[in-house]
């Protein structure tokens, strides 16, 4: 039952939504059909591909591969301690492990802390472009301290942020011990950047798999339920997950033990799935850099709010067509909806 407040919220985010009905009855927030999201499709769009990868904002900027490469040099260059020589890492001591994890925690505070700051505690564009006109729970018996925001901030930082700092320090043990395949910009400048372009597509396949996977009743009862208490998510939701499914979701680095590669490599593998969430869970379509502009700079988080809302869809991104594929895609279409509706018996609004 909505109380007067969020009454008087929804009924104002009706009017100012750019003078278009996008809310529904529900006061839910229909940004646009996805479709022309989708890179991939049949037949092949050359110009939309084209405005995809090399657009902006879009693959590689401001938040996708490119950048995430230039935060993996910079922390390899000045952020890590002991990078000057590999033998370094041989042994794990704590004198280049804490300075990790300090640092790890640090990025993800000022990654999901700033988003969460401007839209959730300020709430600087108020409830435009907001896919659900309501405001995350602060007495829910379901999270953590009954309050979402803290249940998702305790589960990202203790859980999240450790199993990340774990995966990268056991990545550079591997290098300093020979265990991995070590190669430089220099000395395979070929192989370098071809893995570079590889990584950001077995990112998204790996990632289809393990949620794919974690959607088997036994592991979703054990695990993957965590993650999905959030139906109404924000930043902090993004990497709020169970130990086991952090295990599991950042468990990317295996292809590393096939592939000769180079510590950039295995920190754009790392960062970018802790960071990026937290962008990807704003549940705003757009995110406004001037107070009263008509468009915001889109963060494409639409395709993974439907799979919060429905759950049985949209497992994977929007890069890699598998959901598409593998049948499970919902393109935000009615008769998508409708599709959704009848093989998983969802009851008519
Ligand atoms: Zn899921
Ligand atoms: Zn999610």
């Amino acid at each position: 039952m909505a109380t007067a407040q969020q009454e008087v919220e929804r009924s104002a985010a009706i009017e100012i939504d750019d003078g278009s009905a996008t809310r529904d009855a529900r006061g839910e927030w229909r940004p646009r059909i996805l479709g022309k999201a989708l890179p991939f499709r049949w037949p092949v769009q050359p110009r939309e591909l084209f405005r995809f990868f090399l657009g902006f904002p879009g693959f590689l900027w401001p938040f996708g591969a490119a950048a995430h490469y230039g935060l993996a040099a910079a922390t390899w260059r000045f952020l890590q301690p002991g990078s000057g020589q590999l033998s370094h890492f041989s042994h794990l001591s704590a004198g280049w492990i804490v300075p990790m994890y300090l640092r790890n925690l640090v990025m993800l505070l000022l990654v999901a802390g700033t988003l969460h700051i401007i839209l959730y505690w300020r709430r600087l564009q108020g409830t435009r472009f907001k896919y659900n006109s309501r405001w995350p729970g602060t007495h829910s018996k379901i999270f953590l301290f009954n309050n979402q925001v803290r249940d998702n901030m305790f589960w990202s930082l203790a859980s999240g942020a450790t199993i990340w700092t774990v995966y990268e320090v056991l990545m550079l043990w591997a290098y300093g011990n020979g265990w991995l395949s070590f190669i430089t910009l220099y000395s395979n400048p070929v192989w370098f950047v071809v893995l570079a372009i590889i990584l950001p597509f077995w990112q998204d396949v790996h990632f289809y798999i393990v949620h794919r996977i974690s959607h088997w009743k036994p592991l979703y009862d054990a695990a993957h339920y965590l993650h999905h208490r959030n139906t109404n998510v924000g930043p902090w939701s993004g990497l709020s997950m169970h130990p086991i499914e952090h295990i599991l979701y950042f468990s990317r680095w295996v292809i590393l033990f096939v592939v000769p590669s180079h510590p950039i490599h295995m920190f754009y593998l790392m960062q970018r799935p802790a960071l990026n969430p937290a962008l990807g869970h704003t549940g705003f379509d757009r995110i406004l850099l001037k107070k009263d502009a008509d468009r915001g700079m889109s963060v494409d988080s639409y395709f993974h709010y439907l799979h919060h809302r429905y759950f049985e869809c949209n497992y994977g991104t929007i890069t890699v067509p598998l959901d598409r594929w593998l049948g499970s895609l919902h393109d935000g279409t009615p008769e998508s909806l409708e599709r959704m509706r009848r093989k998983r018996r969802i009851p008519a609004e």
